[in-house]
């Protein structure tokens, strides 16, 4: 986490920064304010979560005209803490005591935004910490997808289900992968889908097929969606189509590491009202991580 915290400082510090600045000068003006404002949205904070931290600024501020930096610092870390949801549970079900076995995760989410990577990433995360891993490859339509997730695969040494000819059905190889992770024995079985958004009714129709089609093996337990940090506010109207076909429970947000857009963390959670719970730091293998709050805050303050 120590290493988690130093990365995303160094994506996410030009925001806390700036508010950090305007926010120590002896008297705010209104332009100041609007500048708080803009720093916000310009960091993809979205637009209500950054009028209600710049309301509760301001309440602050005219109950206590003079503070030290170290008191700005104090206000201003406690409200992006309370936006970002320090307490919220972002456990994954597959980590709980009581989870069930093998645990299904379906990984969805717009082609590019890292899906693939993060679904290997994670099974290399679960295959740390001791689980057994079943990788599905569901994205028929790339060839090279399948081929990314093999190479993922005997890279972390997990067994990878794949169509055996182009074109198969999505929904046939999410079915094998679920009986082969029930003979396995396997602890976590993670379904790599297509992404399609030029196609969006079929697609959304294939993601709900998948679904219908491992439920009649297994539950269910988490879809988590892949997310481009970089992509901003029109990754939020991707993330909402996704959400609406097939009942998201956690967002994995990629590419924080070339963004310094932080704040797509908060308007993420309050529009999709599902809490981040993974982030990718880069390209490597071991560039995913649990979400930490307090880390992120502090990496926003600098
Ligand atoms: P998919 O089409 O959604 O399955 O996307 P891929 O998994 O193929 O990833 C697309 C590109 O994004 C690849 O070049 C990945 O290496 C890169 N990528 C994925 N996650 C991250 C991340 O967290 N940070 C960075 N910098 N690149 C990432």
């Amino acid at each position: 986490l120590t290493r988690l915290r130093a990365r995303l400082s160094k994506s996410a510090n030009p925001f806390g920064k700036a508010l950090f600045a305007i926010l120590t000068k002896d008297n705010l003006s209104e332009t100041d304010w609007e500048d708080i404002e803009d720093t916000l949205i310009l960091a993809d904070v979205g637009t209500d979560a950054s009028e209600q931290i710049v309301d509760e600024l301001r309440a602050d501020a005219r109950v206590n005209s003079s503070k030290t930096p170290a008191e700005v610092r104090a206000t201003l870390r406690r409200m992006l803490l309370e936006q970002v949801g320090e307490d919220t549970d972002r456990s994954l079900a597959a980590e709980r005591d009581d989870a069930r076995h093998p645990s299904v995760i379906i990984m969805v989410g717009v082609n590019g935004t890292g899906k693939t990577t993060t679904a290997g990433k994670l099974a290399r995360l679960f295959v740390a910490e001791g689980k057994s891993v079943v990788l599905g490859a569901a994205d028929t339509f790339r060839a090279a997808a399948a081929d990314q997730l093999e190479t993922w695969g005997s890279h972390v040494g997990v067994p990878v289900v794949r169509a055996d000819h182009d074109g198969a059905d999505p929904a046939s190889v999410a079915f094998d992968a679920a009986q082969k992770a029930i003979d396995a024995d396997a602890d976590v079985l993670i379904i790599d889908t297509a992404g399609r958004l030029q196609n969006k009714a079929n697609l959304m129709d294939e993601l709900g097929k998948i679904r219908r089609v491992v439920e009649k093996k297994l539950p269910v337990d988490e879809v988590l969606l892949v997310l481009d940090a970089t992509t901003g506010q029109n990754g939020m109207v991707q993330a909402k189509v996704f959400s609406e076909a097939i009942g998201v429970t956690g967002v994995a947000l990629t590419k924080l590491d070339g963004s310094a857009k932080g704040g797509i963390v908060i308007s993420v959670q309050k529009e999709l009202g599902v809490p981040v719970k993974l982030v990718g730091l880069g390209e490597g293998p071991d560039d995913l991580a649990p979400f930490d709050p307090a880390g992120f805050v502090d990496g926003i303050l600098g």
